[in-house]
């Protein structure tokens, strides 16, 4: 595709989805009391994507400013905690991320830009955050069945009901194989808790080994569109799971000593993949036909 053919595509009536789509998720936040945080884009320190089964080990990007190194973020989800211990009880975000994906994940639903609707509650627990999203979706989809793009689109948004079914990540490869097979045959959005990921994730502290996490996987082999956890904040264990994965306690400095001071508390959140959700939405084979600016892995982008 050359600068000419990317524009002339039309882009509208996912355009049109988004719009409507970002302005439920935030007017839905905003009514129940959630404060609004720009974005940041450049930090010290950002999510390690790592150790994590389903994602490849990935440097961010650095540029050097006023003597200091800073990172574009691969996610927000240190500053939401961050954002917790200031004492900012309910925050969410549209927070811009920057993942340099493996090339061979070019699979329709990776770009290496895209955005998250990212969001944490103090003292939170796992049910209120999948309570909650359910809540969204379910609200989400009964809007969407109503909106003229998609009835011009012959795109069908199946009506849902809460609660999501439920799978530990180990029922799923039980049952399933794997979670690509368990979302072409569910045919429904459903839950996998439990998986052994970032360190930021929260261990069961009565069943060490098993994680007090959850992905949301939507039907029609769209896959994940949503993870989040509740939150260790704890400094020993903090440090723990660093030091086990294998990471630079440098690269997390400041972090270690807000966690060391006991600024951190107990949260719970999870960030919604916005392009993801268009796609399934508007019923799309690739995430590029979503982006006016497609960020492909392993393509070089046209502007
Ligand atoms: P995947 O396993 O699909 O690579 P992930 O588990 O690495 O995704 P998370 O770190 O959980 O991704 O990011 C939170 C959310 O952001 C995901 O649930 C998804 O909706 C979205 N997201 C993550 N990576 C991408 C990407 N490369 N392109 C588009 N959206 C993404
Ligand atoms: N947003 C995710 C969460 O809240 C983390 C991530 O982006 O990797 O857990
Ligand atoms: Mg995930």
């Amino acid at each position: 595709m050359n600068a000419v053919q990317l524009v002339s595509r039309d882009i509208a009536p996912a355009i049109s989805v988004q719009t409507k789509v970002v302005d439920y998720m935030t007017d839905f936040f905003v009514k129940k009391g959630f404060k609004w945080l720009l974005p940041v884009m450049l930090s010290s320190i950002t999510d390690p994507l790592w150790p994590d089964p389903a994602a490849a080990k990935m440097k961010a990007p650095e540029i050097e400013a006023y003597g200091s190194k800073l990172k574009l973020m691969h996610s927000m989800i240190l500053h939401k905690q961050l954002a917790i211990a200031m004492g900012l009880e309910k925050i969410f975000v549209l927070s811009p991320n920057i993942r340099l994906e493996e090339r061979d994940r070019d699979d329709g639903r990776h770009a290496y830009e895209f955005t998250q609707l990212d969001f944490e509650i103090a003292y939170a627990t796992m049910d209120d955050v999948m309570g909650l999203i359910e809540e969204l979706i379910v609200g989400l989809f009964d809007y969407a069945r109503g909106l003229e793009e998609l009835s011009e689109l012959g795109r069908e948004i199946p009506k849902v009901k809460a609660p999501f079914k439920r799978f530990t990540l180990g029922e799923i490869e039980e049952e399933f194989g794997d979670e690509e097979k368990a979302s072409k045959e569910i045919g429904e959005p459903f839950w996998i808790t439990d998986i052994s990921r970032e360190f930021y994730d929260r261990e069961d502290p009565e069943k060490p080994g098993h994680f007090r996490n959850y992905d949301l996987i939507l039907p029609e082999g769209y896959g994940e569109v949503s993870s989040g956890g509740e939150r260790e904040w704890q400094y020993d264990v903090i440090l723990r799971k660093l030091k086990s994965a294998g990471l630079s306690l440098e690269a997390f400095k400041p972090y270690l000593e807000i966690a060391k001071a006991g600024k951190l508390k107990p949260s719970a959140g999870a960030g919604i993949g916005v392009e993801r959700l268009v796609r399934y939405l508007v019923g799309a084979k690739h995430i590029a036909e979503v982006q006016p600016f497609p960020r492909i892995p392993g393509i070089p982008a046209i502007i």
